[in-house]
Parts: structure tokens; C-alpha cells; sequence
């Protein structure tokens, strides 16, 4: 335990820069449940105020484009070009892939600098992706965008990863294999999520959230039955504690990215809305015990007409920690766990992982 994990992208803090004001799918887990929230929000957000962000933050490795479809902006490409002149070397973006399915496109992408994208990906037939997007059609244009996308990675330095919520209808060791057989020959890298209790994933929890413990055994007796392979799977946004001692090999566990974005000052909390810090919260009827996690700093200045949002600073008035988690060897790593989950699944499964090791000698 304790090595951090390895994954194909920048640990540090990314840019994220937010371009898509709406989606051709229709997650049943997306947590921007928001539709109108997000159009207002990101289309408010000038080519120019894009322009300065990448222009002011081009000392980060990695930038990028999320929020919606971020390829259905039609400046998509030119934000693409910009952030290459402004010399980021990881140029990404998080897609559902549909769009990659039209080959001028994805050359037109590639070419303007684009070298990461992220697709994500639910099932690997059309039954359970177009049934968990809600659209007919969705996975045969990601398919397609996927290959165009492994074509062109054969020529140009290209990463393709993929992104897939594991939920209760897509995690059974069945499914996961098939996705692994059909994602490996194009995909370097196959990230697993954990489905994440907010917008319509909180809506949807009885039916499709499964507990972190069953998701990390699900896990364990795939990685045990391919032992001595090296799988390109990665299982991120899981507190370490639940995957601790379940066969999953360290490097590819409980890694939560890191991001910096900037959006349109509305005045408001935070676009995906928060509990106020160290407001108690209820599990199983008894109010739960919980220490309050300290935001890291923020530092730099945003453009005119926007407010700076970290992703530790959204995510940690809605997490929390139990007081034992003070002994644990992962409580530097861990950010803690969603306030949403543990009102429905309680605190038990969270068990302080401990190594004799104070907190000082680490
Ligand atoms: S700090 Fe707490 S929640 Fe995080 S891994 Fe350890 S026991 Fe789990």
C-alpha cells in the first residue's frame, strides 16, 4: 500500500476550461442536472475570456475542454489552436465521442493540437450505453469516433483514454470483460468511476449506486482473474480504505484528479451547489461525528468577470471524513467521502487503514 498511483496523466492541478453549453446525450448519472444552469453558465463565457484563461494558466502541463460536449462548440477547434500556441503540452478533452465519428473532424482535431481525448464510454453494446445515455445511436457514433481516433493515433501522438461510470447495470464481471475486450485494442488507458451521488446520479441512487465496497470486489476478482497481465484499468474517485486489500493492484487505485476552472462570477456557492461547511449530516437516524476538511489555497487571480473554482475547494464542503480517519495511513491522500453516500450507505464500510505509522513519520 501507500504507492501512489500511476496513471498516464499530469497529477498536478489541470486547467479544465469549461466550453460545453449542452449535450446530445442524456446521462441517467450526469451530475450537471442543471441543463439551463450550465447553458447560462458556460455560454456566458467569451472566446476571449477563453483565450486569457489558457493565455494566464499556460504554466500548467495540461489543459482540458469539458462541461457538456465540449466538441459541439463551434469554437472548439480554435480553442483547441490557441491553447497549443499558448504552449500546453497535454491538450485534452473529455467527450462522449459521437462527434470523432465524423473523420474530417477528428483529422481537423488532431491537427489543430489535440492529443488526449477522453471518451466516455458505459457499455460495450448499444443495449447498456444507450440505455445508461438515454440515447438511440450513441454508441455506434462512439464506437466509430473511437476509431477514427485509434486510426489517427497510429500516425500522430495521440492518447486515447476512455471514461465508463460503473454503476449496477454495467459492473458485473460479464460486462466488464467484454468492455476490456472491446476498449483494449483501441484505448491506452480505461478509467473506471465510481458513479458520484449528485444531479440525476442522486436522483438515481437506489437504482444504480453500488456500494464502494462491492464495486472494489467486482474489481479484485476481475484483476485475479488476469493475474500476471497488464490491464490498462483504472479505478479513481474511491476512497482508499474500501479497495485496500481487495487484489487490486495499488498503482491503479483511488487516484482523484485535480482541476482548476474558472466560470462567470454569478455570486452563487459553487455551480454544482453545497452543503455549508460542517453543517451535520444524518445516517441511519443518528447524527454522524465529522471532522471538517480545510480547503487547500487558492492563489491565482482570474480574468475580469470570473471566479476561480478548484475542484478541492467545490468538492470538500460536500465530503467528509470520520474522526478515525486521523489513524489512517491514506488520510494525506484521501479527500473523503461523498456527504450523499454516507447518508445512505452509513460510515462502516470506511475503515481506517493502519500501519503503526504516526502521522508524523510519513
Ligand atoms: S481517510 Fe478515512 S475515508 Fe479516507 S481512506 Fe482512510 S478510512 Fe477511508
Amino acid at each position: 500500500m501507500n504507492r501512489p498511483p500511476v496513471l498516464d496523466i499530469d497529477l498536478n492541478e489541470r486547467l479544465h476550461v469549461d466550453v460545453g453549453a449542452f449535450c446530445n446525450n442524456n446521462c441517467i448519472f450526469c451530475m450537471e442536472d442543471d441543463r439551463q444552469g450550465r447553458f447560462d453558465r458556460v455560454s456566458n463565457v467569451t472566446p476571449e475570456q477563453v483565450r486569457t484563461i489558457l493565455q494566464a494558466n499556460c504554466h500548467r502541463r495540461e489543459v482540458m475542454f469539458v462541461s457538456g460536449e465540449p466538441t459541439l462548440n463551434p469554437e472548439f477547434l480554435r480553442y483547441v489552436r490557441w491553447a497549443r500556441e499558448a504552449g500546453f503540452q497535454s491538450i485534452g478533452v473529455i467527450s462522449n465521442g459521437r462527434r470523432f465519428s465524423y473523420e474530417p473532424f477528428a483529422t481537423r482535431a488532431v491537427a489543430a493540437g489535440l492529443n488526449l481525448v477522453i471518451v466516455s464510454i458505459h457499455g460495450s453494446e448499444p443495449r447498456i450505453h444507450d440505455g445508461l445515455t438515454r440515447t438511440p445511436g450513441a454508441f455506434d457514433q462512439a464506437l466509430a469516433g473511437l476509431r477514427n481516433l485509434a486510426e489517427l493515433a497510429r500516425k500522430q501522438p495521440l492518447r486515447i483514454h476512455t471514461s465508463t461510470v460503473l454503476n449496477r447495470r454495467n459492473a458485473t464481471q460479464e460486462r466488464i470483460e467484454s468492455l476490456l475486450a472491446l476498449l483494449r485494442p483501441l484505448a491506452r488507458q480505461m478509467v473506471f468511476n465510481v458513479m458520484q451521488p449528485f444531479g440525476r446520479g442522486q436522483a438515481h441512487f437506489d437504482s444504480l449506486m453500488m456500494r464502494y465496497r462491492d464495486t472494489a470486489q467486482v474489481l479484485g476478482t476481475f484483476f485475479a482473474r488476469h493475474a500476471g497481465e497488464e490491464l490498462p484499468i483504472y479505478l479513481v474517485d474511491i476512497p482508499y480504505c474500501t479497495t485496500e486489500g481487495c487484489g487490486i493492484p495499488d498503482n491503479v487505485r483511488g487516484y482523484v484528479e485535480r482541476y482548476v476552472h474558472f466560470e462567470r462570477d454569478s455570486g452563487d456557492s459553487g455551480a454544482l451547489g453545497r452543503r455549508p461547511r460542517g453543517q451535520p449530516i444524518r445516517s441511519g437516524g443518528a447524527e454522524v461525528k465529522l471532522r471538517v476538511l480545510e480547503p487547500h489555497d487558492s492563489t491565482r487571480q482570474p480574468p475580469d468577470g470570473l471566479v476561480v473554482r478548484h475542484r478541492d475547494l467545490l468538492e470538500q464542503a460536500r465530503k467528509s471524513k470520520r474522526p478515525e480517519c486521523a489513524r489512517c495511513a491514506y488520510d494525506p491522500l484521501c479527500d473523503g467521502v461523498w456527504n450523499n453516500y454516507i447518508e445512505r450507505f452509513g460510515f462502516e464500510e470506511f475503515v481506517p487503514v493502519e500501519t503503526g505509522i504516526t502521522p508524523q513519520e510519513r
